[in-house]
């Protein structure tokens, strides 16, 4: 899949290529298995896949599965499937933890080089220790600890003699340097925990920082592309990859986080909104996580236009929703098959249509492919109309059916109203209307015009279905630059919208009866509609909205 745009990390790379610094690329995608991955990962996993694609090289997928406390291997499984749903195939999938081993003793190099020591600051003294942006830190007392006395307190970490936090391993570097990433960061923790790929073996594990150089350069990677919140880690980075003596030496460059309108993102947040019941799953079709877009019915086609869209760029900026759904648009367009269906019915009686009779009228599956062929549908006495494409007392220019007006059958006749039934309490339940015969649809009838097109779906033969509608899950936020922050009076919590999801039940055409998960349609008239792949049944089909036909979004 290539990226036609240019982009500055492109450019690095022609440069590194031309000037013979690299022979050949390699990048990674680096997700930490602890919850599902969202779109703003399919930018990052756009970029590392599509880059590296473009000058023949290689991308391997790898966890970052360094704390084993949030890491499960649900989320691994689920990675692994939305990377390969969004259309990419990893050359090599490694764990970080697969490189333990390895990192262990570049941690004792460390120390032999006298560049590494263990520290018995508890982390609330450290953090004191650290100084500010505007004042240098202080160093620990137990900085100067002997190389000996060092790898014996690291290799007793290992061994379990400590309890979590009472050591840990730091890199020696500057304690007044500027930057707060190089005042001596930890680089090994103690964590008595079972982890998810190597069970009890460690109980101490690297931190990010140190892991992530070191699993880079392990690989074989040479361009190690992340997102900008990590530009300060990047001479630590550098730091680690020298002071290591790795034989490969990757370089990190930063790019601009995808944001999305009234959307949060960060997966504490979209856990956060799973384990408290704001939404049925990760997967539920509100959330912004690809499995979740799966399930509304976004197509990995349009999540990668889109994203491919927004760009590669330093900056972060925030992509309007909207033109997520115009890509989505974009692609069913031409895919979807048309099809009739009403999700609030208000019976019809054709009274001058005969009682036993059933027509069965063809109507193309998409106007726009003649290739997609013809299906057919019943027509008779009795059909289901929008509720809302009725009103007793119109307003001007109001083109839909109302008491004497003449409306269009879609694929079948003219109807007129001739009278309106009530219940007790007034409510309508029934209109009475009479056709035309004259006017069935592709007989060529120009006899007279009418301004309203209506969709229908014939009363004896529609089948039952369920119809999901979807807002937005967060609403009015102001999510310029980052996303929702918490503050002391109001968390994002705060914005969930209450009528994100509403449930209604409908009818559908007959031919639609057998329709499998997944399948996408057209509702004319209504939007794009996935069927679901949780909530269907033999018998009743549940439909997702998708997205809806009308668009203010331009490109
Ligand atoms: P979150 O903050 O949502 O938990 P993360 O950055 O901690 O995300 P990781 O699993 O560590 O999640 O991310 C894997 C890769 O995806 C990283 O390289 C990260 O920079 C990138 N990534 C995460 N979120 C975005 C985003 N919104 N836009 C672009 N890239 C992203
Ligand atoms: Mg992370």
């Amino acid at each position: 899949m290539e990226q036609n745009s240019s982009n500055f990390i492109k450019s690095i790379i022609k440069e590194d290529l031309e000037s013979g610094k690299r022979n050949y690329v390699m990048t990674r995608f680096p997700p930490e298995p602890n919850g599902y991955l969202h779109i703003g990962h399919a930018k990052s996993i756009v970029i590392n896949f599509g880059l590296a694609d473009e000058f023949n090289g290689k991308t391997n997928l790898r966890f970052d599965d360094t704390n084993p406390l949030k890491e499960d291997q649900e989320y691994v499984d689920s990675i692994k499937e939305d990377v390969r749903w969004l259309g990419y195939e990893w050359d090599g999938m490694f764990f970080a933890s697969d490189y333990f081993d390895e990192m262990y003793n570049r941690a004792v190099l460390l120390i032999k080089k006298g560049k590494a020591y263990v520290d018995d600051l508890s982390a609330e003294e450290m953090r004191e220790y650290r100084g500010t942006l505007t004042e240098p830190g202080k160093e620990s007392p137990y900085r100067n600890r002997t190389v000996e006395e060092n790898l014996d307190l690291f290799e007793r970490m290992r061994k379990g003699e400590f309890d979590n936090g009472a050591k840990v391993l730091r890199a020696k570097i500057d304690m007044s340097s500027p930057n707060l990433n190089l005042r001596d960061p930890v680089i090994y923790r103690i964590s008595h925990a079972t982890h998810h790929n190597t069970g009890d073996k460690w109980c101490i594990y690297p931190m990010y920082d140190f892991a992530h150089p070191l699993g880079d350069a392990i690989e074989g990677v040479t361009h190690s592309l992340c997102t900008t919140e990590f530009e300060d880690h990047r001479p630590l980075y550098n730091w680690v990859i020298q002071e290591c003596e790795t034989e490969n030496k990757p370089e990190q460059t930063e790019f601009g986080r995808l944001n999305i309108t009234n959307t949060v993102m960060s997966k504490r947040k979209l856990k956060q909104l799973v384990d408290e019941g704001f939404v049925d799953g990760w997967d539920d079709p509100r959330m912004p996580t690809l499995s979740g877009l799966r399930r509304k019915g976004y197509t990995p086609e349009a999540i990668r236009e889109f994203v491919k869209e927004t760009g590669v760029s330093k900056g972060s900026g925030t992509a309007d929703a909207a033109m997520l759904e115009h890509f989505v648009r974009e692609d069913l367009k031409l895919k979807a098959p048309r099809t009739m269906g009403i999700l609030r019915p208000l019976k019809v009686v054709i009274t001058n249509y005969p009682e036993d009779q059933v027509e069965w009228l063809d109507a193309e599956i998409n106007p726009e492919v003649p290739e997609m062929g013809i299906r057919q549908i019943p027509f008779s006495r009795e059909i289901y109309i929008e509720q809302d494409d009725f009103m007793e007392n119109p307003p001007k220019k109001y083109f839909r059916l109302f008491p004497g007006n003449e409306v269009r059958l879609k694929h079948a006749y003219f109807i007129k109203c001739e009278e309106v039934i009530k219940d007790e309490a007034g409510n309508i339940i029934e209109l009475r209307c009479t056709y035309d015969p004259e006017t069935k649809s592709g007989t060529g009838f120009t006899g007279r015009k009418v301004k309203g097109t209506l969709h229908w779906v014939d009363a004896k033969h529609a089948v039952p279905a369920e119809f999901r509608l979807y807002e937005p899950l967060i609403l009015d936020a102001d999510t310029e630059g980052t996303e929702l922050e918490d503050s002391e009076e109001k968390t994002f919590l705060d914005y969930v919208n209450p009528n994100s999801l509403q449930v209604i039940q409908g009818f559908i055409e007959p031919n639609m009866a057998d329709v499998q998960a997944h399948d996408k349609f057209q509702f004319f008239r209504h939007g794009y509609f996935n069927v679901d792949p949780k909530h269907s049944t033999k018998e009743k089909s549940v439909f997702n909205l998708i997205v809806s036909l009308k668009s203010s979004f331009k490109l």
